[in-house]
């Protein structure tokens, strides 16, 4: 008997005991005719015992070529013996029945085997649909999570995009209004608002229930925004996080367009007067000469110096020199309509860009701002002072086709005032 026997099938089974069988039915029906010659049926043995040699290669065992040989050499015998035929009939007999009698033993065995192979195969079915149900539990167990797993993932898509896109805003107001469509996308049904303050939402849109973040850039409030809903109890804990999420996305974004607008202010407003820079002051003029050549009005430049400045500077101090500065600056600001620029466009030089203005029309309006400067008493720390400007005027298109030109031309005027003594306004 093999120690571990290899699984088999039970068609090769069945073929293995299917000689045996029919030995035995043989060795019964000679037995009963004695007047066949016994070695015939002896001779059926050998024939038996290969067939099931070579088919049974597992339960091969060193004793079957043995036995083989050993009975061959019985039977050699016998056939050469000389009182051959009655020894021979009683061995046979008695091998005949010895052989019946292995075959029953053989095919207990084979029989007990097979049983032994039926119940491990049985086992392992069993192993085999436990293990399958377990895994069929697991994956449906799985299976259930996916939908919560993909709302999940377009959740977290839909926070990416959303973050992206309000990074990108720079207007407060936009900001504001985008802020309230994201989170009313959240809540179809219900009411979206973003207050200034904290108490002016609660009284306009109470509802049966609600949730509400503050918007906060440092300590300073932003606005506080709000959800309410008709039902009771309607929110949950991942609601409020959501809407806190998007009121810190708007709080970036308000704070990101505020930095924006200042570092923009800088780069196109003079820190001192808060006029616009010569920069801004180049880039409108060339514009305004483009449009007034379009539509064929005239733009009108002022450029203005104050008179004898670095005397301020030498006797008051170079702080009341900026205050100076600031308040001829107002004067500007002050004088001109919303279509128009003063920008600063050097140290105490400035200009006005004057779309659809006639070299007269600017003539007289910088008569004005000479007369008013003049009149003004600048307060300083120490002293009332008292300045005066140059001024020169230029107008396209009659005085100059290009913006360069036009500077050079007014430039000029303002020279020509200096040098005809200050405090004048010079146009031709
Ligand atoms: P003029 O009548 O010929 O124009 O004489 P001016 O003294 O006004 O002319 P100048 O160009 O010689 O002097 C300009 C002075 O303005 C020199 C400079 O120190 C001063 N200045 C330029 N920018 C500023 C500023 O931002 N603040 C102060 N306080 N002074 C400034
Ligand atoms: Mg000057
Ligand atoms: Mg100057």
């Amino acid at each position: 008997m093999p120690s571990a026997p290899k699984p088999k099938s039970f068609a090769k089974k069945g073929l293995v005991l299917i000689p045996w069988a029919a030995y035995a039915l043989f060795a019964w029906a000679f037995m009963h005719a004695p007047e066949k010659p016994a070695l015939l049926f002896s001779l059926f043995l050998p024939l038996i015992l290969w067939i099931y040699h070579t088919h049974e290669s597992a339960l091969e065992s060193p004793s079957i070529p043995w036995l083989l040989a050993g009975y061959s050499a019985l039977l050699i015998f016998i056939f050469f013996h000389p009182a051959r035929a009655g020894f021979a009939d009683t061995l046979s007999l008695i091998l005949q029945w010895v052989i019946i009698g292995a075959c029953a033993v053989m095919a207990v065995v084979q029989f007990d085997e097979l049983q032994k192979e039926v119940l491990i195969t049985r086992d392992k079915t069993d192993e085999l649909s436990k293990a399958v149900k377990d895994k069929t539990k697991t994956n449906d167990f799985y299976r259930q999570k996916i939908p919560a797993l993909k709302s999940k993932i377009g959740e977290r898509k839909r926070l990416s995009t959303d973050a992206k896109e309000m990074g990108t805003l720079l207007d407060p107001g936009l900001i504001r209004k985008t802020l309230i469509e994201k989170v009313q996308n959240l809540f179809p049904a219900e009411t979206v608002s973003l207050s200034p303050s904290v108490t002016a939402a609660t009284a306009a849109t109470a509802g049966k229930s609600s949730i509400s973040t503050s918007l906060h850039s440092g300590k300073t409030l932003m606005g506080t925004l709000r959800v309410d809903s008709a039902a009771r109890a309607r929110f949950s804990e991942t609601d409020m996080q959501q809407i806190e999420f998007y009121a810190s996305l708007a709080t970036l974004a308000l704070e990101n367009a505020k930095l924006f607008s200042e570092i923009n202010a800088l780069a196109t407003r003079d820190g001192l007067t808060g006029l616009a820079t010569q920069r801004i002051f180049l880039e409108r003029l060339a514009e305004e000469l483009l449009r007034g050549g379009r539509y064929r009005t005239p733009v009108a430049l002022i450029m203005a110096d104050i008179d004898h400045f670095k005397h301020v500077n030498d006797g008051h101090g170079h702080l009341a020199g900026d205050q100076v500065l600031k308040d001829v600056s107002q004067i500007f600001a002050g004088r001109i309509r919303p279509v128009d620029l003063a920008a600063r466009y050097g140290g105490e030089e400035f200009c006005l860009v004057l779309p659809g203005l006639t070299l007269q029309e600017s003539f007289g309006l910088a008569e004005t701002l000479r007369r008013e400067i003049e009149a003004r008493e600048v307060l300083t720390g120490s002293a009332r002072l008292k300045v005066t400007a140059s001024f020169g005027c230029a107008a396209f298109p009659d005085d100059a086709q290009s913006a360069s030109q036009l500077v050079r031309k007014a430039d000029e005027r303002l020279y020509k005032a200096k040098s005809q003594g200050r405090n004048r306004v010079i146009n031709a």
